[in-house]
């Protein structure tokens, strides 16, 4: 805490997970700060923990009783200094200003790892989709975007999906703001094949945090094959995830939901997954449904308030877990170095608390920081802009093997920054400092803006 500007913390004391997240980066850029006056003579903390803009609305809509129902919509444009802001829209009942700062903030420094001209940004709404009809999920959307689309465009600000946000939610959206601009721009990413989007961008965070769990693993002179892992979550990223850790030779034995999660000890093959895809992104059911179709594997109910979660009990030697914020806690992290992990790959955006990413990095495991692990998504969303600027869509291999190269690249960015900066294989200190410094760089030959 010592390290955050007191401006913020005074400012903002009831934004934990948003304190949370500056704290992760303040921490591990102190030697920067030391070693480089101008930052602190330019006052960049200060102002990299200040959101350039902030944007709250009323979303209201009808449901299929009629009857007005009224949410409430945000976008968070954190920082501009090296693109347009960039970064997803959760639409969960839990979201607020400080969910969606710190998925912002981290979206800074993630989208800057990437090498791509990105700004960060996050944005949703306390909306939710689960439960509600297509008609339903239409007109919220609608609403949304008829404010939104102020505020957005494909060199300001372009959003993407998050928890909550699919195909579905991006093409309502989409079709809402090319009727109130007439324009057909790449203004969100995640569009459908048919209509501008690129292949791969649904598996891309999923496949990136493979490969970067892949990279990690090499450097011990290791793979993933024949690895036992756990994943958490069943949307997009739990469901990339898993198809890439299948393809790579792993076994995978868990997935979840926010009702509870199954363990499947035989292994949860190519048609299991099909079975949970068409569950999660058709059918909109249950996990525990998993257990009704393949009676050999148990399916245990959360338990919500308890200080550790029974997922993170089972024996595995990889962890991905790719649902949401702080589902990895202080007891799950003893949990889990007790049955040996070696190797805690975040797909989720934030998924460990500060507690237990300390517990792994001292006990020397393999721990990547979402903002490096997951950051293939948003990768992928630059290529889809880019596809969409020149009019073209590349195959799938090529953008696959672009997301590769620049997973690759990221790995080695953070080892080279920790190396740099006296911590040596520490992926959270070499991750937040390359991000930073990037920023902070561009920043101070933007002037005082
Ligand atoms: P989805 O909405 O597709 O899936 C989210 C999954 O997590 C669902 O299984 C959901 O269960 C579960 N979940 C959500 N909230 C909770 C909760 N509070 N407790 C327990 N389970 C929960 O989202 P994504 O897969 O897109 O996103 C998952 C994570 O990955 C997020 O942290 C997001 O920020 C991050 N991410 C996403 C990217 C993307 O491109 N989509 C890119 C990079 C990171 P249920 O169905 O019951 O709600």
């Amino acid at each position: 805490m010592t390290d955050i500007p007191q401006l913020t913390l005074a400012r903002d004391p009831h934004e934990n997970e948003f304190i949370q997240a500056v704290s992760d980066v303040m921490t591990s850029v102190r030697p920067v700060l030391e070693k480089t006056p101008e930052y602190r003579h330019h006052s960049i903390v200060e102002r990299i923990v200040e959101p350039e803009r902030v944007i709250t609305f009323r979303v209201p809509w009808i449901d299929d009783m009629g009857q007005v129902r009224v949410n409430r919509g945000f976008r968070v444009e954190m920082n501009s200094a090296i693109g347009p802001y960039k970064g997803g829209l959760r639409f969960h009942p839990s979201v607020n200003q400080s969910i969606l700062k710190f998925l912002a903030f981290e979206h800074v420094f993630k989208n800057a790892l990437t090498t791509l001209p990105l700004g960060g940004g996050a944005g949703g709404t306390d909306f939710d989709p689960k439960g509600k009809s297509d008609g339903e999920v239409m007109r919220f959307c609608q609403s949304f975007m008829a404010e939104l689309f102020r505020h957005i465009g494909a060199n300001t600000d372009v959003p993407e999906g998050d928890i909550g946000v699919g195909s579905r939610e991006i093409g309502y959206l989409f079709g809402m703001y090319r009727k109130l601009k007439n324009k057909f721009t790449g203004v969100l990413t995640g569009k459908g094949l048919g209509w501008g989007g690129s292949l791969i961008r649904p598996e891309a965070a999923g496949f990136g945090c493979v490969y970067f769990a892949a990279q990690m693993l090499a450097t011990r002179n290791d793979a993933l094959s024949g690895k036992t892992c756990l994943v958490s979550g069943s949307g997009n990223v739990a469901q990339a995830t898993t198809r890439k850790l299948i393809e790579m030779g792993a076994k995978v034995v868990t997935l979840s939901d926010s009702s509870g999660h199954i363990y499947d000890e035989a292994g949860i093959d190519a048609e299991k997954l099909a079975f949970v895809s068409r569950l999660k992104n058709i059918r909109r059911g249950r996990l525990s449904e998993y257990a009704d179709q393949y009676p050999h594997a148990v399916y245990a109910p959360a338990a919500p308030g308890q200080a550790s979660n029974p997922l993170w009990r089972h024996r595995a030697q990889c962890v991905f877990p790719c649902a949401t914020q702080n589902e990895i806690r202080k007891a799950d992290a003893y949990h889990l170095i007790n049955n040996n992990v070696k190797l805690v790959c975040e797909g989720a955006s934030m998924p460990c608390t500060a507690d237990a990413r300390y517990i792994f990095i001292d006990k020397g495991i393999l721990y990547a920081p979402s903002k490096a692990a997951n950051a293939g998504g948003v990768a992928v969303s630059g290529l889809e802009l880019t596809q969409n600027s020149i009019r073209l869509t590349w195959l799938g291999e090529e953008v696959d093997n672009r997301l590769k190269i620049i997973m690759k690249g990221l790995h080695d960015t953070c080892l080279a920054a920790a190396d740099a900066y006296g911590s040596p294989g520490n992926y959270l200190v070499g991750a937040n400092i390359a991000g930073f410094i990037k920023v902070a760089d561009s920043m101070l030959d933007q002037g005082i803006i």
